[in-house]
């Protein structure tokens, strides 16, 4: 019965940076190959089959009907891109077990998550009923609708027949601002404040090739391994030569990492992983990061299989 939905659900998706392509299922393949790889490359793989219908605004430079390049996809792009593949390849539950954060409860949550919210592009906009008819007008595969308290967005193709009503704190990915749309058009590079320094410093969004590249230069490094990402995020610092570079990053302090954090927070584009629940057994709220690419969110069958025959390895 599944499949007749998941047939029906819709195969055109809008990335974040405004790329709209036609989403392709996973191949039992590429599975295999991010079980065993699950640097950029392995997931990667997965994306390879999507086609380009619009690189709206000319982030990538790709061409109408070519196939998508996962490298040069910007991390929010490929994270969204694969939860419409897992949406469509397995189902739109996302099912996973977390603990309650209060300290008197701590119990065990198993939580069923709706994905389909994942897929919608962050629309405050919407609310208005002139942005509303735009939206609808569009080329999207969902339309939003008003409800007598509030809106709701429905999949007119009937997937899960079920619609997602709006709430005050709903997740939606963030599309890229026409700033940062701007810069990566131009030479990529942000700007931060290095406040312990007084100056400048750039920065660079991720994309999959840069996945790529800090998972073999964690394999390569002797020591600081786990600043590699951190050496490939800041392309250079006001004053400070390329030699000089990794000795300054690793003088940092906190509150210049804060503000770097700041400014990706604000340029970069992506899903809001981290979701509240209401613990049923204490019935406080909880705030989760989703284990969005967990063995459970490539292949749930597994998942299943493990917790029917009551694994107590957690
Ligand atoms: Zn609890």
């Amino acid at each position: 019965m599944e499949d007749l939905k998941l047939n029906s659900f819709p195969r055109v998706q809008e990335l974040p940076s405004g790329l709209i392509v036609e989403v392709a299922e996973w191949k039992v393949s590429d599975l295999s190959d991010v079980a065993t790889d699950k640097t950029g490359s392995g997931l990667g793989k997965l994306l390879t089959d999507c086609i380009v219908i619009e690189d709206v605004n000319e982030v990538y430079g790709f061409e109408k009907g070519q196939k998508i390049q996962p490298d040069r996809l910007l991390i929010g792009d490929r994270v969204v891109l694969l939860i419409h593949q897992r949406i469509i390849s397995h189902s739109k539950d996302f099912d996973f077990d977390c603990r309650c954060e209060d300290r008197f409860c701590g119990e065990k949550i198993e939580w069923s998550f709706d994905l389909r919210r994942l897929l919608l592009p962050t629309v405050p906009d919407i609310l208005d009923e002139i942005e509303m008819k735009k939206f609808n007008e569009g080329d999207h595969p969902f339309k939003v609708v008003k409800e007598e308290d509030g809106f709701a967005v429905v999949w007119p193709e009937k997937f899960g027949d079920e619609p997602i009503l709006l709430g005050d704190s709903e997740i939606f990915f963030k599309p890229l601002s026409e700033e940062s749309i701007e810069i990566l058009k131009g030479d990529g590079l942000f700007t931060f404040y290095v406040p312990s320094l007084g100056v400048d410093g750039k920065f660079r969004l991720f994309a999959g090739r840069d996945e790529n590249k800090i998972s073999r230069d964690m394999k390569r490094r002797k020591k600081r391994k786990e600043l590699g990402a951190l050496f490939h995020r800041i392309v250079s610092i006001e004053g400070v030569s390329e030699k000089e570079k990794e000795e300054v990053i690793c003088s940092l302090k906190s509150r210049d990492l804060d503000s770097l954090n700041e400014n990706i927070e604000l340029y970069d584009c992506g899903v809001e992983s981290v979701i509240e629940i209401e613990c049923p057994t204490c019935a406080e709220s909880t705030f989760v990061d989703l284990p969005l690419l967990d063995a459970g969110f490539f292949s749930p069958a597994s998942r299943k299989r493990r917790s029917s025959r009551g694994s107590t390895s957690r």
